[in-house]
């Protein structure tokens, strides 16, 4: 019987990552997953969300064409079930592509639910998948997490992202999203832009909890401004199912609607539990959080974990949460480099770039203005509010946010933040910039690429 060097968990981004890297210096490598190959990200995140976004943009900006000379009538109907199909033929291309590129790089895959053994072999760990016995000496644990939910009475009414982003149904006329974090945003603003009367239920008083306070209030407004009914501080106590669609029993109020969107979390549970680690003693959170050191290590020597369903305790550095994609590929490879080709690597967590796909779009890269007072930083802030160029002509509304907040002792910029059009795209090489340790003065010599919204980033004073 074959050894494996490593045996993976969970074949999504982190999981992915580490076994193509860690196979290409030659280490034997299995990997097993339950549902498909891709994870979270290319089947039911990151890029489902993304064509959904591309699709809702198209909305306004047929709209605006017609200040630009284009001779556009009505707004042309959408077919929302086309998107829904394209968009899952889409994926189930990738969730292929993922399968070839595991099979190139000389990874084993199994199929099926793992579950370590509680028993452990010669040379390491037993693993079971279906029928399969397996052998390994290490085992990393990449399971991501799920979307979790209140347990209020009527939840069984809600979609999650997983079948907002899986299933075809029509376009809903009267929606509500509940919880205001990365998926609530994007998904009420999408919703929103491709036509449905939507309203996003938040607890708090702003959306996006963790991100610059500036960047919620600007994209507070904006949304807003886009037709996004947004109701805070309030809580749902129970969905009922009426006639015609959902009523939703609040503090404030009863809210009618043809669908419920909850979007208020994910955890790990339960991939990591029932799978066997607890039976090995490896160390928890309550929802199911693997706890690692800085080389992805567990407490259980041989058994690593990155990605959503882990946490080094180095969380909290910046504005925004970690949960995310290239996160999980950095960890993969970084524990690959360090296991298989003796070079321990870092991972950047201090300057992860991070983007919000709403309309507009927001991202930040480093520190919020509060977060890097909190750590004791004596900052000078440069802000700018614009009107975009493309809406000197269709005299939209909308306007463009953008924020330095930057360390006056050393002059380094600590954090940049965005709202408006390619806030994505333009936030990515400011993250260059910030790794690199770029002071205000290199923002300031860096001559500006004109007419651009991101060229504002290097004319700020
Ligand atoms: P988040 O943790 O970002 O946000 C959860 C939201 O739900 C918060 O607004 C929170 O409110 C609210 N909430 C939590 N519990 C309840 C409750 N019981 N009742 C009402 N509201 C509640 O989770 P998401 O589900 O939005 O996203 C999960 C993760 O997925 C993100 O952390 C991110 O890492 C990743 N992601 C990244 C994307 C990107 O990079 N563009 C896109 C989508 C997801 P409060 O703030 O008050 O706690």
């Amino acid at each position: 019987m074959t050894t494996f060097d490593l045996f993976i968990i969970g074949a999504g981004s982190g999981g992915v990552a580490c076994a193509r890297r860690a196979a290409s210096y030659g280490a034997k490598v299995g990997i097993a997953e339950a549902r498909r190959v891709g994870g979270t990200c290319v089947i039911r995140g990151c890029v489902p969300k993304k064509l959904m976004h591309y699709g809702a943009h198209f909305g306004e900006a047929l709209a605006d064409a017609r200040a630009y000379g284009w001779q556009i009538g009505e707004r042309p109907p959408l077919d929302f079930e086309a998107l829904c199909r394209a968009r899952n033929q889409e994926i189930d291309r990738l969730n292929g592509i993922y399968i070839d590129m595991l099979k190139k790089a000389g990874v084993e895959l199994f199929t099926g639910r793992a579950r370590v053994q509680p028993r452990w072999s010669g040379d390491g760990f037993v693993v079971a998948v279906g029928e399969h016995e397996i052998h390994t000496r290490r085992i990393l644990v990449a399971v991501g997490a799920h979307p979790s939910l209140p347990e209020i009475d009527g939840i069984e009414h809600a979609m999650t992202s997983d079948e907002v982003l899986e299933q075809v149904y029509p376009l809903p006329r009267r929606l509500v999203v509940v919880g205001a974090g990365y998926i609530g945003v994007e998904f009420a603003s999408i919703f929103r832009a491709l036509g449905a009367d939507t309203t996003l239920v938040l607890r708090g008083d702003l959306p996006l909890r963790g991100f610059e306070e500036d960047l919620r209030r600007h994209l507070t407004d904006e949304m807003r401004a886009h037709g996004l009914k947004i109701q805070p501080d309030t809580r749902v106590e129970r969905i009922e199912r009426t006639s015609d669609g959902f009523a939703l029993h609040t503090n404030r109020g009863v809210i009618a609607c043809d669908r419920v969107i909850y979007a208020t979390g994910r955890a790990p549970i339960p991939n990591t539990r029932g799978i066997g680690l607890e039976d090995l003693g490896v160390r928890m959170s309550d929802i199911g959080v693997i706890q690692v050191d800085r080389g992805y290590a567990s407490n259980v020597k041989g058994i690593f974990a990155v990605g959503d369903c882990s946490d080094h305790g180095g969380h909290g550095l910046g504005a925004a949460q970690f949960d995310l994609t290239p996160v999980a590929i950095a960890e993969g490879r970084a524990l690959a480099e360090a296991q298989f080709n003796d070079n321990p690597q870092t991972v950047a967590y201090e300057t992860i770039p991070t983007a919000v796909f709403a309309l507009p779009q927001a991202s930040s890269v480093g520190l919020s203005e509060a977060r890097a007072r909190s750590l004791g930083y004596d900052v000078t802030i440069y802000r700018t509010r614009f009107r975009p160029m493309v809406h000197t002509l269709t005299g939209g509304s909308g306007r463009t946010m953008m924020k330095l907040v930057v360390d006056k002792a050393s002059d380094r910029v600590l954090g940049c933040h965005m709202v408006g059009e390619d806030a994505a795209e333009i936030i990515q090489g400011f993250a260059v910039a910030l790794t690199a340790g770029a002071t205000k003065a290199v923002f300031d010599a860096t001559v500006a690429l004109h007419p651009t919204a991101a060229e504002e980033f290097v004319t700020m004073y």
